[in-house]
């Protein structure tokens, strides 16, 4: 291979990722993710002044002096302490000899949660007290020294994974939420899947990890930006919604293979599976077609992928986004399960029934239905056990009209059918939310519908490049955003019918949740803006510098962002993407614990040229 010196010199120090070393069994959650995930344990107590941690000590280090520091999980009868740290829970004793009556006060006047250093040695637990429930149930610390590091006031919750609290209370006590297993688990885990991440691009695939700015100026469509003010008056930033055109000028600069964990920014509020700031695996290729991105990710999720989880399989399935539309009703689906939308409407071509008749009269009109398997248990409404219908429409359906629905459901006893009539596409989204609220109904009521360790990955690829903009459906919008590149064989569409053209956008998506995106991207600056300018009607002189640049031998490219705060709680189980960000903003998009966003007074307003004006200063000068 031939590398310029200097690059030869840069890359020479890296050697692929050593394998995998057999390990004992650790037993600790951690260790067990570390030895699972990861090729090497690394050192935990280098540089530190305990010698081990507390999770790690086995009868293999029986009669060993070691130094151990902790939080205090619990104590009882003030002979028996629980010493915690990330990687476990170890059993300290207590000394009760006159000789060590103080090592035996700081630890018993030491409330729970003060952070404590002890000394002594691994010794066995005697025959009939080892506790096969704790990783560290065969030995215990006989202490012979103890230090209080610092006390613990009285907690506003108890640190025990167990002890249920509210989101608000642990986001405003975040630093002593992140002490529970779980979320050292979720937040360890996270970074070792980064770790994997960054030496499979830059190590095995030679990206280059490049940072991007976070002020920045406003991008056209798209979703809102955070606008910084600057000391210019009436000037701002922006804070970057993607380094989506940084990454394409990067390709223009000859960067042909950038990678970054990129922080972004959209300012739309807090929903379960968002954050207003979040963190994008964001990726960029030159010379690349849609299915060198998909084996790239494929690849990537497959290297990065914890051990302990079922691994990957590769390649993932695809399916276009009119199948998704009208299989699942949603371009997201979740294919862990069936129930999938069935068009009926030749059973009623003759029907009698009005609303049924009028959606078939319209331009795309259809009838469509999902079959819930064992529905009648949730909502008894369609079939009952003596095969009578069950439904104000079921006198006028006709026996052969029964008959054929039957057979096109494949319905069983129980099942119920839900059944809806209107524009295709309407008619589909509506039965897509309608699938996954029964799925969460059966599924509440104990029917297994999706294995909750399987991992179900669909890359979802023809999006429509245009979709009509919501608040005035004759105008377009980007369905991705607006430097995605046209299907090839659509680009003639593009003059005629620009609403029939496909684009080269492709989504990842898991179990029903997207977890990333992409596109090839335009790389002609008249195609660029004749999108921009004649389509979507946007004002080109913002982005006059791509413009320009794509004219400067921009080298055809594409790429992808992963949304890893989404993927993380997947991997993780976690009921929401907060559960994997170290200082998550609340539902709201508030820091409960600093309490952010504040307020400034009005001099630090001033060098910005800003001055507020709120709700109630209206009301007083309206009066
Ligand atoms: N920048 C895009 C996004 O944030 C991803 C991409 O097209 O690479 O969705």
């Amino acid at each position: 291979m031939y590398f310029p010196s200097w690059l030869s010199q840069l890359y020479r120090g890296l050697s692929r990722p050593i394998r995998r070393t057999t390990q004992p069994i650790w037993g600790s959650l951690y260790r067990s993710l570390l030895q699972s995930s990861q090729r090497r344990i690394p050192e935990f107590s280098s540089f530190v002044v305990r010698t081990n941690t507390c999770g790690e000590l086995r009868s293999s280090h029986l009669g060993q002096e070691v130094t151990l520091c902790g939080w205090i999980q619990y104590r009882r009868q003030n002979t028996f302490l629980v010493l915690r740290d990330f990687d476990g829970l170890v059993q300290v004793i207590i000394p009760q000899d006159e000789s060590a009556a103080s090592v035996k006060k700081i630890l018993c006047d030491a409330p729970v949660e003060s952070v404590v250093q002890v000394s002594g040695t691994v010794i066995s637990r005697p025959a009939g007290q080892e506790n096969p429930k704790m990783p560290t149930g065969e030995i215990e610390i006989k202490v012979k020294t103890a230090e209080l590091l610092n006390a613990c006031k009285k907690l506003p919750f108890e640190i025990k994974d167990f002890v249920k609290k509210t989101e608000a209370l642990r986001l405003q006590y975040r630093y002593l939420d992140l002490r529970s297993f779980q979320m050292q688990y979720n937040l360890r885990l996270r970074s070792q899947m980064v770790m994997k991440m960054r030496e499979y691009l830059c190590n095995l695939h030679g990206f280059v990890d490049i940072e991007t700015p976070t002020l920045f100026k406003r991008t056209p469509g798209g979703a809102k930006e955070f606008l910084v003010p600057s000391r210019e008056p009436g000037k701002f930033y922006s804070l970057p919604q993607s380094p989506q055109q940084f990454k394409q000028l990067l390709m223009v600069g000859g960067l042909d293979r950038y990678f970054q964990v990129a922080r972004c920014y959209r300012d739309e509020g807090s929903r379960p599976d968002r954050q207003p700031e979040f963190t994008q695996i964001d990726i960029e290729m030159s010379f690349v077609d849609q299915t060198g991105i998909q084996s790239l990710i494929e690849g990537l999720l497959q290297y990065s992928w914890p051990n302990d989880k079922d691994p990957v399989v590769v390649p993932f399935p695809t399916m276009t986004f009119a199948e998704a539309l009208a299989t699942y009703g949603t371009d997201k689906p979740d294919t862990r399960f069936g129930m999938k939308i069935i068009d009926i409407s030749d059973v009623f071509r003759n029907t009698e029934i009005g609303f049924l008749q009028d959606a078939l009269s319209k331009p795309h009109g259809t009838v469509k239905a999902i079959c819930i398997p064992e529905g009648a248990e949730i909502l008894p409404v369609f079939l009952n056990t003596n095969r009578n219908w069950n439904s104000p429409v079921a006198n006028f359906i006709m026996e052969s009209q029964r008959l054929e629905l039957i057979r096109l459901m494949e319905t069983q006893e129980e099942d119920m059918v839900l059944l809806t009539a209107g524009e295709h596409n309407k008619a589909c989204s509506l039965l897509g939310k309608l699938r996954l609220e029964c799925a969460d109904l059966l599924e509440t009521r104990g029917v297994v519908l999706r294995d909750p360790t399987l991992f179900s990955f669909l890359w979802v690829v023809d999006f429509p490049l245009f979709l009509p903009k919501e608040e005035n459906p004759r105008e377009l919008e980007s369905a991705h955003h607006p430097f995605t590149a046209p299907h090839p064989s659509d680009i003639h569409l593009l003059y005629t019918e620009p609403k029939k053209a496909r684009s080269q956008h492709y989504d990842l998506v898991l179990n029903g949740n997207e977890i990333g995106g992409g596109s090839i991207r335009i790389h002609n600056a008249e195609l660029q803006r004749y999108i921009l300018a004649t389509l979507l009607k946007e004002d080109v002189k913002m982005l006059s510098h791509l413009l320009q640049a794509l004219d400067y031998g921009a080298p055809p490219h594409g790429g992808i962002a992963l949304g890893l705060d989404r993927l993380i709680c997947l991997v993780t189980g976690s009921p929401s993407i907060r559960d994997v960000i170290a200082f998550p903003k609340s539902f709201r998009g508030h820091d409960l614990m600093s309490n952010t966003p504040d307020s400034v007074p009005p001099e630090e307003l001033k060098p910005y040229h800003i001055q507020v004006s709120r709700p109630t200063d209206f009301k007083v000068s309206a009066h």
